[in-house]
């Protein structure tokens, strides 16, 4: 084997591992992917008959306020100035989302101020006052009373995650602020912005160093060739970001997992809905919300003879779908506890990114984390010869 380092993922977790091994420990690296290209599901192509660029995972936006993570993303690619801005359908009135002074007025017909809608909240949070809550329905009312949501919350969580939303954590909804003034920006971080010449471009030069040898199609759980589990683990380090529990031949059993089915389709017109993306939170539609990929890039000179848009459906992941989303009800957070102390056991194997430690990263998250790891781990031990203590799965 002609690597020092085996990374099984070449998501932005599995990238920015191998872009440090690289660069800043000049090791060689065999990066392995089963699919038939790198980055994982921020990986994005222009679509054939019109040239727009199209998210074939999901929509990626990227933001972060973290300094470091900035500075690293810039070295491989320039971003635009897009400020993601959603907008909702409910009950065929189109509102701005997140929640803020704007859905507030127009969905109770009114001109509140500041402190007025404040006031009118709190009042409908009410039947929550004082307690702590735990789950997402509860923290849903908590923040903006139920009338708001069960209009805009209650069904599109419902739709997304095919769970009773008491049996959710709270944290998912906190990636939604609450604002009491005009600002619809989707995102509160300090930067934010689309690649500039396309997500896949920037992930490329990631992985454009020599010392970084990319084997696609190439599943580490199959025989038959020179990377697979049998011949690497106990041979040199692994980076492990696939699903944890496929590691382990789920022992402890199946971890939960969401998955979209995203529906394509060219329509020959300049504009469909004049934003990147409606989120359609009513149960009267299957799907959770559009994506129009042309309004990502109004900086490009698009076709305007023709627009994409991707319907996006949500459910449960069965074996062989991709898993997008940890579901993280009770169980699966008790079936972790257990995976972690299976992979603290693992010898000179570390678990990194949203499937390998069974979290919801965003693209920034998965980068710091991966930064850290790196100086935490892999870097003492190149350079010390510093055990390669597991730890299990980064916490
Ligand atoms: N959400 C909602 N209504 C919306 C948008 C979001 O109820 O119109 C809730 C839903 O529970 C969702 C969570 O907020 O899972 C996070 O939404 P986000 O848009 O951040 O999810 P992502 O884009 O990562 O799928």
């Amino acid at each position: 084997m002609n690597a020092d380092l085996v990374i099984v993922g070449s998501g932005l977790f599995g990238l920015t591992i191998a872009e440090q091994a690289a660069t800043e420990l000049g090791l060689k690296v065999a990066l392995l992917d089963r699919r038939h290209h790198i980055g994982g599901n921020a990986y994005s192509e222009n679509e054939e008959r019109t040239g727009i660029e199209v998210h074939r995972y999901g929509a990626h936006l990227f933001h972060t306020s973290n300094e470091r993570v900035w500075e690293y993303v810039n070295r491989f690619t320039g971003f635009t100035n897009y400020t993601h801005r959603v907008y909702t359908n409910h009950n065929g009135i189109v509102y701005p989302m997140p929640i803020n002074l704007g859905t507030i007025n127009q969905f109770f017909n009114a001109a509140y101020s500041p402190a007025e809608a404040k006031a009118l909240i709190q009042e409908q949070a009410g039947e929550l006052a004082g307690t702590d809550p735990k789950n997402l329905n509860d923290k849903g009312i908590s923040l903006i009373g139920r009338p708001l949501y069960e209009a805009f919350i209650k069904h599109y969580t419902a739709k997304q995650w095919q769970t009773d939303p008491a049996d959710l954590p709270a944290s998912i909804i906190s990636r939604l602020p609450v604002r009491y003034n005009y600002d619809n920006r989707y995102f509160n971080d300090k930067y934010e912005g689309l690649p500039v010449d396309g997500y896949t471009a920037w992930l490329e030069r990631m992985a454009a160093h020599p010392n970084i040898e990319v084997h696609l199609n190439t599943d580490f759980f199959e025989e038959g060739h020179e990377y697979s589990r049998s011949k690497v683990i106990g041979q040199v380090p692994v980076i492990y970001t696939g699903p944890v529990d496929r590691y382990f031949d789920y022992a402890e059993g199946d971890l939960s997992w969401r998955t979209i089915d995203l529906e394509e389709e060219v329509l020959e017109m300049e504009d469909f809905q004049g934003c990147s993306v409606m989120n359609y939170p009513d149960a009267t539609y299957p799907y959770t919300r559009i994506h129009e990929f042309r309004h990502f890039h109004p900086e490009r000179d698009y076709t305007k003879d023709a627009t994409v848009i991707h319907r996006e459906y949500s459910r449960f992941a069965e074996k062989g779908d991709e898993p997008y989303y940890p579901i993280n009800t009770g169980a699966d957070r008790d079936m972790l506890l257990k995976y972690r102390d299976l992979a603290a056991g693992e010898q000179n194997v570390l678990f990194g990114g949203r499937l390998g430690t069974y979290k919801y990263l965003d693209m920034h998250m998965a980068i710091g984390a991966a930064l850290s790891m790196f100086d935490n781990k892999l870097r003492p031990h190149f350079e010390k010869g510093q055990q390669i203590a597991s730890g299990g799965i980064d916490a």
